[in-house]
């Protein structure tokens, strides 16, 4: 697929959906994909569905259309994803995926393997926004579309400093930063900032953290008893395995909190010694490289067994190179 266009002849209804607990790259590429078809192909009748999401991205145009539940009976002509890994990691809108005459997957997961018709996946590229930007006509962004679009491109970069981005990334994110937005509150609210009870969160989960092999390991980890005692979610944890890679001498940082009794999200970041991204699939979860995750059953004490088994793996493989 060279443009968008290419998958939009003859089509009158299309819907878009990202994956569970959406981040800034998957709120981004779907919303900016949402106001592009919105603006420039009002013809369509065009449906956005997403889990819901932190507060921090509301100053994204027409965020409150969102769909947050597959409440209607409609099937449509096409349905494209946007930063989907997998079929099983589409949140909500997956009934109306299987139904749509035709589906598209616009992505950069490594782990992807194309579980659309179309399959617009480059495993290289820093974000699906920057994916979703080159299918895109310039002329045709607007400022709203922009400002999506950046915001993706921040949080998959983590603010452009990941090795993912590139000469292009730059070249893009300064395209987009001419259409004037307050890229700066952008990047501060909606990536750096915290709520005061996250902060509190981030340094319990520091303070009880464990340094395992020989501190090329760490981990921190969340029980459900203790989210609730803190009334956080899921998507209240961004950051956390960030902050924890950043640990002096660490490879590898795993972060996990426990969804359900027992059953455990992980999240997985390399400093690039340690492919995450097979630990993950081994595991049955995908991801990039150095960002990746899954979901398991156990204990937290199995569950770190279980992954750090796969980090020795490779670190011992690395080493007799
Ligand atoms: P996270 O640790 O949730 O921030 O995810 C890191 C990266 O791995 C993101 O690009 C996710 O889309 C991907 N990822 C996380 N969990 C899974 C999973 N269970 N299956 C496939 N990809 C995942
Ligand atoms: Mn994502
Ligand atoms: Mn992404």
């Amino acid at each position: 697929m060279r443009n968008i266009e290419e998958v939009l002849e003859n089509v009158k209804t299309v819907g878009i959906g990202g994956h569970v607990r959406p981040d800034g790259d998957c709120v981004g590429s779907c919303m900016a994909l949402y106001l592009y078809l919105r603006e420039n192909f009002p013809r369509i009748h065009t449906d956005v569905y997403l889990d819901k999401m932190q507060p921090v991205f509301s100053y994204i145009d027409r965020i409150d259309e969102i769909k947050h539940e597959a409440g209607e009976e409609i099937s449509y002509d096409l349905f494209i994803t946007c930063d989907v890994s997998a079929r099983h990691r589409l949140a909500i809108a997956g009934e109306y995926f299987d139904a749509a005459a035709r589906t598209v997957c616009i992505d950069h997961h490594v782990s992807n393997a194309g579980f659309a018709e179309v399959n617009h996946v480059r495993g290289e590229v820093s974000s699906a926004c920057e994916v979703l930007y080159s299918l895109l006509d310039p002329e045709k962004i607007s400022r709203s579309v922009a400002t999506a679009l950046y915001t993706g491109i921040v949080h998959d970069t983590g603010v452009f400093q990941y090795s993912s981005t590139t000469p292009d990334t730059m070249r893009i994110a300064g395209e987009l930063m001419k259409f004037g937005f307050d890229f700066s509150r952008i990047i501060e609210e909606s990536f750096y900032e915290k709520t005061y009870v996250q902060n509190q969160v981030m340094g319990r989960v520091l303070t009880e953290s464990l340094l395992l092999l020989d501190g090329k390991c760490i981990v921190g980890y969340l029980k459900k008893r203790d989210m609730d005692f803190y009334g956080v979610e899921g998507t209240d944890l961004d950051g956390v395995v960030s902050q924890l890679r950043l640990t002096a001498g660490v490879e590898v940082a795993i972060f996990l909190y426990e969804l359900k009794p027992q059953y455990f999200k992980v999240s997985l970041r390399s400093n690039g010694k340690v492919d995450v991204s097979r630990i993950a699939v081994y595991l049955g979860g995908g991801g990039h490289v150095k960002a990746a995750g899954c979901e398991l059953n156990g204990s937290v004490h199995d569950v770190i067994n279980n992954i750090t088994e796969q980090v020795v793996l490779q670190l011992q493989a690395g080493g007799e190179e």
